[in-house]
C-alpha cells in the first residue's frame, strides 16, 4: 500500500489507556511464563497500532508543518506521549518483577530485559507533566525553524536549501549564503536562547525527581545506552583529540592550499575539492533511478526492499516551504513499512539520502519481523548510524550512475568529509555535557562555552564578522541538540564502525558484506559490544582502537 493513501486512525487515549491496564493485570496474574507471553502478544499488537498512528500523523506533519489537522494530531500525540510511556513503563515493571522472569529471559532475551530495566529507569509518573512541557518545547522549536525564510538572491528559502549554497564552488555565493543564515538566525537568537533555556531547565528538573545529579544520567538512559557510560565517551573524545583533530587540522590547511584560499573560513567548511563539491549529474528521477538499478545489483535483500520501497512511495525529498527541514527514516509498524524524508538541493546531499537514510531504511526492513524489534529497534542509535554510515561505503561502485565522471572526486570527497565532521560531532557531545551539568548558565555563558569548545576541536574555524556565529551560535542550528540531547556523539562513534567495513570490503567484500548483513538483521537483539565482536569490528570507545581503526583511512588520505 502506497504510504498516502495508509489509513490514519486517532487513538482514543481512554481507550488506550484501558487496553494496557487489562494487559498489565495479565502480566501479573499469569500463573506461567507462557501466559505472560500471550499477554506480550497482546501489549504488541496495541503498541504496533500505537506507533503506527503516532508514525503516520508525524509524517504528514513533518512533511506539512501547516497542516491543520496533523498539526492538532502531533499536539496530540506530544500530550499523551508521556502517559503512554508510562503505561508503557508500567507493562515493563511487570515484566521485570515477574516470578517467571528467569524463565521469561531465557524463552525472550536477556538483551530485552536489559533495555527494560534501562527504560524504567527514565520513567515515572511523576515526570509525566514535564515530559509533555518538554514536548510541547521541542515542537516549538521544529515550527520555529520550519517557518524561518532566508533570502537569498531574491528567493525566499528554507534553511535547508540555503545550505545548498553552503556547497557552491564560488566563494563570495558561498559567504553570502552564510551571511543570511548569520542575519536571519540572529533575528531569532532571543526566541531560540529562550526555547533551549526552557529545555535544559524542564529535563533538569526530570532528572532530579528522578533523583540524578543532573540530566546527564538520565540523558544516557534515554539513548538506551546499555553498554557504556559517560566516562567511556569522555575516553572515546580524549582519543579523537588526541588522534582525529590534529589530522582534520593538517587536511584542513592542505584543502585551503588546494583550494587557493590563504585563510580557511567558516562558508570554506563544506567544500573540499578545488571546483567546488560533486554535484549529482541527474536529477531527482535520475537519482531514484540510479538507486533503483544500484540496490538491485548490490543484493537480493536490497532489491527486495528498494523494490518496497518505490512501490509504496516511501519518500518524500522536496524541499518546501512548511516541511520540517531535516531528514529521516522511520517505519510504519502495522505496514512494515519503512519511510524517508529530505529535503533535496542540488547538492551531494541528494545522493547521502539514498546511501545514508536508505541505509536505516533498510535495516528496517530486515528486522520489521525480528521478534524484538518493536520493543528494542535496531538497538542504540551508534547501531544505527553505523548501518546507515556503512551503506554508504557500500554504494561506492556505484556512485557513477549518480555523479557521471566526477564519481571518484565525491567518493575522496565523501572519505574526507567523513573524517572532518568527526570533530564537530563530538565537540557537539561536549557541549551537552558541559551544559546540563551547569544547568544554570546563562544563555551568553552558554555560547562561550561554545566558544571554547570550536577553540579546541575546531581550531581552524573563523567567521569573518558573522555576527550571530561569532557570538556562539553555530549549534543553535543543529536540531538534535533540541530535540535529542546526547544522540550526536552516537554519528562519530558510528563513522568509526562504517570506516572498519570500508576497510573490511577492500580486504575482502563478500565476507564485509555478511558481517554487515549480520549486524543489521541483528537489530537490537544483542548488545552494541557483542555485536561488534560479531561482526569483526574494534569497540572505539576503549583505549587505543581510534587509532587503529583509523590508521588505514589516514595511509588512504595520505596524512
Ligand atoms: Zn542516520
Amino acid at each position: 500500500m502506497k504510504v498516502s493513501e495508509m489509513p490514519y486512525e486517532h487513538i482514543p487515549f481512554d481507550e488506550f489507556e484501558k487496553s494496557a491496564i487489562e494487559v498489565i493485570n495479565g502480566v501479573k496474574n499469569s500463573k506461567n511464563a507462557d501466559e505472560v507471553l500471550e499477554w506480550r502478544e497482546k501489549y504488541r499488537e496495541l503498541v504496533i497500532r500505537y506507533s503506527t498512528a503516532m508514525n503516520l500523523s508525524y509524517i504528514r506533519y513533518s512533511c506539512n508543518t501547516a497542516d491543520e489537522f496533523y498539526v492538532k494530531e502531533n499536539d496530540y500525540f506530544d500530550e499523551i506521549g508521556p502517559q503512554v510511556g508510562n503505561l508503557m513503563n508500567m507493562y515493563n515493571d511487570a515484566l521485570l518483577n515477574s516470578p517467571f522472569r528467569a524463565e521469561l529471559e531465557e524463552k525472550l532475551s536477556p538483551v530485552l530485559f536489559k533495555h527494560m530495566e534501562v527504560q524504567a529507569k527514565a520513567m515515572s509518573p511523576e515526570i509525566i507533566e514535564d515530559m509533555i512541557e518538554e514536548n510541547k518545547i521541542v515542537s516549538e522549536y521544529s515550527k520555529l525553524m520550519a517557518s524561518m525564510e532566508f533570502e537569498f538572491r531574491g528567493e525566499k528559502l528554507s534553511r535547508a536549501a540555503l545550505a545548498g549554497y553552503f556547497k557552491s564552488d564560488d566563494r563570495e555565493t558561498r559567504k553570502e549564503a552564510y551571511t543570511v543564515l548569520g542575519t536571519v538566525m540572529n533575528g531569532y537568537t532571543e526566541q531560540l536562547d529562550d526555547i533551549y533555556d526552557r529545555l535544559v531547565k524542564v529535563r533538569t528538573k526530570m532528572a532530579q525527581k528522578l533523583g540524578y545529579k543532573n540530566f546527564v544520567e538520565l540523558g544516557y538512559y534515554r539513548m538506551e545506552r546499555v553498554c557504556y557510560d559517560k566516562n567511556d565517551v569522555e575516553t572515546f573524545r580524549k582519543n579523537v583529540l588526541e588522534s582525529i583533530v590534529p589530522v582534520v587540522a593538517k587536511l584542513r590547511s592542505e584543502n585551503a592550499k588546494d583550494l587557493g584560499i590563504d585563510k580557511y573560513m567558516i562558508y570554506d567548511n563544506d567544500v573540499i575539492i578545488p571546483g567546488g563539491d560533486p554535484r549529482p549529474s541527474g536529477n531527482k528521477e535520475d537519482i531514484f533511478n540510479a538507486a533503483k538499478e544500484m540496490y538491485h545489483a548490490m543484493s537480493d535483500e536490497s532489491a527486495a526492499f528498494i523494490d518496497l520501497m518505490l512501490e509504496n512511495e516511501a519518500f518524500d525529498v522536496e524541499s518546501r516551504k512548511n516541511k520540517w527541514g531535516g531528514g529521516y527514516c522511520t517505519e510504519i509498524a502495522k505496514y512494515k513499512q519503512p519511510f524517508i524524508l529530505a529535503n533535496f538541493n542540488g547538492s551531494a546531499d541528494d545522493v547521502d539520502v539514498m546511501t545514508h537514510e536508505a541505509g536505516h531504511a533498510f535495516n528496517a526492513f530486515l528486522i520489521a519481523d525480528n521478534k524484538f524489534a518493536l520493543e528494542i529497534g535496531c538497538g542504540g542509535m551508534e547501531t544505527a548510524e553505523t548501518h546507515s554510515m556503512s551503506m554508504e561505503f557500500w554504494t561506492f561502485p556505484w556512485l557513477e550512475s549518480f555523479f557521471g565522471d566526477k564519481a571518484e572526486e565525491y567518493r575522496k570527497n565523501h572519505i574526507a568529509n567523513a573524517i572532518m565532521r568527526i570533530p564537530y560531532r563530538v565537540g557537539i557531545d561536549e557541549f551537552q555535557h558541559r551544559i546540563y551539568q551547569n544547568p544554570d548558565m546563562t544563555p551568553m555563558e552558554r555560547k562561550a562555552v561554545w566558544r571554547e569548545i570550536e577553540s579546541t576541536y575546531m581550531p581552524w574555524r573563523t567567521y569573518d564578522g558573522n555576527e550571530f556565529l561569532e557570538q556562539g551560535g553555530y549549534w543553535m542550528q543543529n536540531q538534535h541538540i533540541f530535540l535529542y540531547p546526547f544522540y550526536f556523539i552516537d554519528y562519530a562513534i558510528a563513522q568509526l564502525a562504517a570506516f572498519e567495513f570500508y576497510t573490511q570490503m577492500r580486504i575482502d567484500r563478500k565476507a564485509a558484506w555478511d558481517n554487515y548483513y549480520k549486524l543489521c538483521q541483528a537489530g537490537g537483539s544483542a548488545g552494541y559490544f557483542q555485536l561488534l565482536e560479531r561482526c569483526n569490528l574494534h569497540n572505539v570507545l576503549q583505549e587505543d582502537s581510534v587509532k587503529k581503526v583509523l590508521s588505514p583511512i589516514f595511509e588512504e588520505l595520505g596524512v
